[in-house]
């Protein structure tokens, strides 16, 4: 079997499919956690990308109660790896806090945690008084309250190595700087055209994410690269115990610190609207500028955060917000497009994908990501 892609869902992929047995050769074409997972916020949230009421009223409640048990049991399953391969220093059970700056988010986010409690989901509103006793630097007062999420906080980088470490402890070979030019089904099998030359294999998955569409042309229209861009400051007295999210600008902000004191801070996507290339994941100077503006607009007494370092990187992401898990030919499958919440959904969704391959049954839990349920002419963009 051949796996395409050396993020977090290619080598989640070669994990599973080893740990059932197959013989995996994965192939990367720069170095793994080249793409997303090595340039991400580390956030592993229990949600669905979109609001949870937002997802009852786009799939019916049967389906978004069971997108939202997928990426709570995704979370489960990443935290469960990480112990099980002993990934030290990597993972941190902590939960994050939605804020609302504004009554209307405010009413809406407390309707969304009735609802999540209703449907039996773990969440809780904090009012401003509530969250001024967990952060101990004074609230602006724009801060209204925030909705209390639990979640783990990530180092995805770490978390990709050291699972491929155990992938390769289980006989996956990982190349890396092998560019894949195509994957053909040839009735008999798959064949992997590479800057290497040729792999012939019985299967493959692509896990290209943002740039699944250079390698399954009817994905293009379909999955889209977006950018994201993120700033680290130097480290500083722990002022946040937990992951914190803003809608600060229209395409919304999130930040935590690390366990040095680092805060690691993403967001401001929206305050450019210069031309760029998502895929080449260049950092754009007016959000680089912008995000160092985030927590002293927060929390006015923080003083300045200025950044250290700051990178970009392509997200994936679809109309409806959900990712796409399909056989895309017989015997080739894609999957990526995870809209920011890849960290939860995709150890559990290459789990299941490696079920699919090996058994020829598709989990009735990704059906809600066919392909098919795009309509044709977004399929063909
Ligand atoms: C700035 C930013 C912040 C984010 N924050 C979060 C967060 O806090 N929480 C969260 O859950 N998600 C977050 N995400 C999204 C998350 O990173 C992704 O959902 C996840 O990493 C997707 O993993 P992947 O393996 O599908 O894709 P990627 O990590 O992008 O991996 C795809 C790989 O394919 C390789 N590749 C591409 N084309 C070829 C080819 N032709 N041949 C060989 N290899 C190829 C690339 O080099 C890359 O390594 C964020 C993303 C960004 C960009």
């Amino acid at each position: 079997m051949v796996v395409v892609g050396g993020g977090l869902l290619g080598v989640c992929c070669a994990y599973w499919l080893a740990r059932r047995g197959k013989s995996v050769l994965l192939l990367e074409r720069e170095y793994i956690a080249a793409g997303a997972t090595g340039r991400n916020a580390g956030f592993v949230l229990p949600t669905t990308a979109r609001s949870y009421p937002d997802a009852v009223a786009t799939h019916g409640v049967d389906v978004a109660r069971s997108l939202r048990r997928l990426a709570i049991d995704g979370a489960r399953l990443l935290a469960d790896i990480v112990a099980d391969e002993a990934i030290a220093g990597a993972h941190r059970d902590r939960g994050s806090v939605h804020l609302a700056l504004t009554d209307d988010q405010a009413l809406k986010s407390r309707q969304e945690v009735a609802l999540s409690q209703a449907d039996g989901f773990d969440e809780s509103w904090l009012d401003r008084r509530e969250l001024a006793d967990l952060i101990p630097t004074p609230l602006g007062r724009r801060i209204v309250g925030g909705r209390a999420v639990p979640g783990a906080l990530t180092n995805s980088v770490a978390v990709v190595d050291g699972i491929g470490t155990a992938a390769r402890r289980l006989g996956v070979t990982i190349r890396t700087g092998v560019r894949v030019g195509s994957v053909r089904a040839t009735g008999s099998g798959v064949v992997i055209d590479t800057s290497g030359g040729p792999v012939h294999a019985t299967a493959a998955v692509i896990a290209t994410n943002a740039w699944l569409g250079e390698l399954v042309p009817r994905l293009s229209g379909v999955v889209r690269a977006l950018q994201g861009q993120v700033i680290a400051t130097r480290p500083m007295p722990e002022v946040f115990r937990f992951g914190m999210t803003a809608p600060l600008t229209a395409t919304g902000e999130y930040w935590h610190q690390t366990p040095d004191g680092t805060i690691i801070l993403g967001g401001c996507r929206a305050v450019t609207t210069a031309p760029s290339d998502p895929a080449a994941q260049v950092p754009q100077p007016a959000v680089h500028e912008a995000l160092q503006t985030v927590l002293p607009r927060l929390f006015p007494e923080i003083g300045p955060t200025p950044a250290v370092r700051g990178w970009a990187g392509a997200m994936a992401v679809t109309s409806d917000e959900l990712p796409v898990v399909d056989e895309v030919d017989e015997s080739v499958w894609a999957v990526g497009g995870f809209n920011g919440h890849g960290m939860s959904y995709g150890p559990i969704i290459a789990s299941l994908l490696a079920d699919w391959i090996c058994t020829a049954t598709r989990a009735p839990a990704l059906a809600p990501l066919a392909l098919d349920r795009f309509p044709a002419e977004e399929r063909a963009r």
